[in-house]
C-alpha cells in the first residue's frame, strides 16, 4: 500500500469521525467506482513495439462528471492513482465544484522517449481510456502533461468519435478552447489565500517571509504573485537545489535565471540551500509545491514556519500532520490551497460546453471569490468542530458527496 493511499484513508477516517459519519458511508467513500488498467502499444522509432501500462480511476461521480489530471511518470501504480482520484473528489466537493474525482496516468518516463514516441503514447492513452467524453470523465494535465499533450488527447478523441468536443479534455491550449487564467490558477489561488491569512493575522506583506519548495508551474507562479504584492520570498528550490536570501529574493530575476538555465540552483543573487534545509528554514509561511511526502514525522518538529501552504498534493504525511497540528502550525490543506486549477478546469468545461469564452478578468474574479469562500467554509467548520483545517475541508467535502449519494439512492 502506498504512503499516499495510507494518508488518504487516514484523512478520510479522521474527517468521518469528526462529523459522525456512519461506517457504511465511510466504506462506500473508500471504494473507487471504476478503475481501468490497460496496455498501450507504442511503435518506437526503431520499429519495435513497446507496451506501457495506463490507468484511469473514477473515484466517485455522485456530484457530477468526473475529471482531473493525467500524470506520466515511471513507476506509477494504480494505488497512487486511486489515492489521487479520491483526493480529487474531496477537492471538487470542498470547493463547491459540481464534479466528481478522477485521475489517470501512464507508467512511463517521457525523458526516454522521442517527441514522436511520446505523442503516440499519449494518443494511445486516450484510445485505451474508456469510457470518456464530456459529461462522463474529463482528463486534465498533471505531472509531465501540458497543453501540448492535452491538444493531442483532444485531437485523438475527436478523430475517434468524429465529433468536435472541446469539453472532453481539460487544460488544452486557448486556441482549442482552453480557459484564460488556467495556467497560473493554482499559484494565484495560493496567493489569494496567503493574502487572506496574513490579513487575519495582521501580518503586513513586506514583513512576511515565504519559502517555496518546487519552482515549476505551481511554485514559480505563486512566487511571482507574492513578489508582485510585496511579500518576501526568502527561499526557492527545485529538484537540483535551492537558493536563499533572508532579505528576500528578487523573484523577477530568479524567473529570468530559471528561464535561461532551467533551474534555480546556482542563482547568483542568493546563497545555496538544500531542499531539506529549505523545509526547516526561518520563515512565516512554507509552501511545499513540488512532490508528496516531504514533511514527515522526521522533520515536522523542526519546521519553523507558522503556516504551511500545500502547493503540492500530499506534501505532508498523516503522522507529520498530527505533529504540526499539536505545535499550532496552521496547515492549509492541498484540497483547498491548490484547488485553483481544479476550479478553473470547471470554468473551462463550462466555457467549452457553451462554446463561449470568458475574459481573463471574469475567470480571475470568480476564482478569487471561490477560494475565499472555500477557505471561509473550512475555517468555520474547523472552529465549529475543533479540528485542523485539513479535517474541516475533508468534512465539508465528504458531506456534499454523501448527500449527493443519498439523493441518488447510493447510500
Ligand atoms: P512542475 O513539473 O511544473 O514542477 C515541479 C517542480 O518541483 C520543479 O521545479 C521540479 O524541479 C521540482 N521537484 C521535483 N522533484 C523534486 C524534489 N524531489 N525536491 C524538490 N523539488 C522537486 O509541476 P507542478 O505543476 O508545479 O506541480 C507540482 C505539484 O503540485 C505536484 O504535486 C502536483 O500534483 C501539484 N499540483 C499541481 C497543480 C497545477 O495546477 N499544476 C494543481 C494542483 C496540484
Amino acid at each position: 500500500m502506498s504512503q499516499m493511499w495510507k494518508n488518504t484513508v487516514g484523512y478520510m477516517k479522521k474527517a468521518a469521525g469528526a462529523c459522525g459519519l456512519e461506517d457504511d458511508a465511510i466504506a462506500a467513500l473508500l471504494l473507487c467506482k471504476r478503475s481501468v488498467e490497460f496496455q498501450i502499444p507504442v511503435r518506437m522509432d526503431n520499429g519495435k513495439v513497446n507496451y506501457y501500462t495506463g490507468y484511469r480511476v473514477i473515484h466517485n461521480d455522485a456530484l457530477g462528471l468526473s475529471g482531473d489530471g493525467t500524470r506520466i511518470t515511471a513507476g506509477l501504480t494504480c494505488d497512487e492513482v486511486k489515492a489521487l482520484a479520491l483526493v480529487m473528489s474531496i477537492k471538487h466537493a470542498a470547493n463547491g465544484i459540481p464534479a466528481g474525482g478522477a485521475k489517470g496516468g501512464i507508467d512511463a518516463d517521457p525523458s526516454l522517449l522521442s517527441e514522436g514516441e511520446f505523442e503516440r503514447l499519449v494518443r494511445g492513452y486516450i484510445r485505451g481510456m474508456i469510457p470518456k467524453g464530456y459529461n462522463v470523465d474529463v482528463p486534465g494535465a498533471d505531472i509531465n502533461t501540458s497543453p501540448k499533450t492535452q491538444a493531442w488527447m483532444l485531437d485523438e478523441y475527436e478523430q475517434v468519435t468524429g465529433i468536435h468536443s472541446p469539453g472532453a479534455i481539460n487544460d488544452k491550449p486557448g486556441l482549442l478552447g482552453g480557459s484564460l487564467g488556467g495556467e497560473d490558477a493554482t499559484g494565484r489561488g495560493m496567493y489569494v489565500l496567503t493574502q487572506e491569512i496574513c490579513k487575519e493575522r495582521g501580518w503586513l506583506p513586506e514583513d512576511v517571509t515565504i519559502a517555496v519548495q518546487g519552482f515549476g508551474n505551481v511554485g514559480s507562479n505563486y512566487a511571482r504573485y507574492l513578489a508582485e504584492a510585496g511579500f518576501k520570498v526568502v527561499a526557492a528550490s527545485d529538484i537540483k537545489g535551492g537558493t536563499f536570501d533572508p532579505e528576500g529574493l528578487d523573484v523577477g530575476r530568479l524567473l529570468e535565471y530559471t528561464e535561461s538555465t532551467g533551474t534555480v540552483a546556482g542563482f547568483p543573487d542568493g546563497s545555496s540551500i538544500t531542499n531539506e534545509d529549505l523545509l526547516t528554514c526561518e520563515c512565516h509561511i512554507l509552501a511545499p509545491s513540488a512532490v508528496q511526502d516531504v514533511i514527515t514525522e522526521k522533520n515536522a518538529s523542526n519546521i519553523k514556519a507558522r503556516v504551511i501552504m500545500e502547493g503540492a498534493n500530499g506534501p505532508v504525511t498523516a503522522e507529520a500532520d498530527e505533529i504540526l497540528y499539536g505545535r499550532g502550525i496552521a496547515v492549509m490543506p492541498d484540497v483547498v490551497a491548490n484547488a485553483g486549477s481544479a476550479i478553473v478546469c470547471h470554468y473551462e468545461r463550462s466555457q467549452s460546453a457553451m462554446n463561449d469564452y470568458w475574459e481573463l478578468e471574469k475567470v480571475q474574479t470568480r476564482l478569487d471569490r471561490q477560494i475565499l469562500k472555500s477557505y471561509t467554509a473550512m475555517r468555520e467548520t474547523a472552529l465549529g468542530l475543533g479540528t485542523s483545517f485539513r479535517t474541516a475541508a475533508w468534512v465539508n467535502g465528504i458531506k456534499r458527496i454523501v448527500e449527493a449519494m443519498r439523493w441518488r439512492g447510493l447510500l
